[in-house]
């Protein structure tokens, strides 16, 4: 489970950082927005930032943007910083979009759908490091030894910004095992599914 507690957690409260008011109503964005994955919150939570969305949401930032005010405000109530910039943006993306998901409805299918498509894999979801450092949804195994991870995408990814795209394949690439993409249309529908289970049938 991603981490949102300790000294951060005393800091977001007593400054006020996550405040609505200050950052973004991310229930009432989820409630209005529905989005499927971590990716499309953070997206959504940048468009209601740099946009005039016509469910009248307003963001005051992005989710990097209120880890820089974390890390900003540690000097007022500490007088010194005690975790660094990269620390507390990684502290709100828990909160924001970790937290306000917990664990995506898509995935949740795609790991019963694999599992059923798969019956010789063991497929799970990735939790911490693999999932909020690497990017990485689900993990697959095979008499206990890893083989591949899979990130679960909503297909309008495919058109995200360039630099988007390429961070996640950064993220990926610090990993020793081959990741797949698993991509979902506007309603849900995981997309050629019984292509990615052909690939994942050929790993070794
Ligand atoms: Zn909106």
């Amino acid at each position: 489970m991603a981490y949102t507690g300790g000294p951060l957690n005393e800091l977001n409260g007593k400054m006020g950082i996550s405040a609505p008011s200050r950052s973004v109503p991310v229930m009432k964005l989820i409630k209005t927005h529905q989005p499927k994955s971590k990716d499309e919150l953070v997206e959504l939570i940048r468009y209601h930032y740099e946009n005039t969305c016509t469910c009248g949401i307003k963001s005051q930032g992005t989710v990097t943007d209120f880890g820089r005010n974390l890390y900003e405000a540690q000097l007022k109530y500490w007088g010194k910083y005690r975790f660094s910039l990269q620390e507390c943006i990684q502290w709100e993306y828990n909160l924001f979009v970790v937290q306000s998901l917990k664990g995506g409805i898509i995935e949740k299918r795609a790991i019963r759908e694999i599992t059923r498509l798969l019956p010789e894999f063991d497929v799970t979801e990735a939790a911490g490091y693999l999932d909020e450092e690497l990017r990485i949804d689900i993990l697959l195994q095979k008499n206990g030894n890893m083989k591949a991870g899979i990130q679960v995408k909503p297909v309008t990814f495919t058109h995200m910004r360039a630099e988007v795209i390429t961070f996640n394949r950064i993220a990926n690439e610090k990993w020793n095992h081959p990741v797949f993409y698993l991509y979902y249309d506007k309603n849900g529908e995981l997309q050629h599914i019984s292509e990615l289970i052909g690939k994942l049938k050929d790993l070794r």
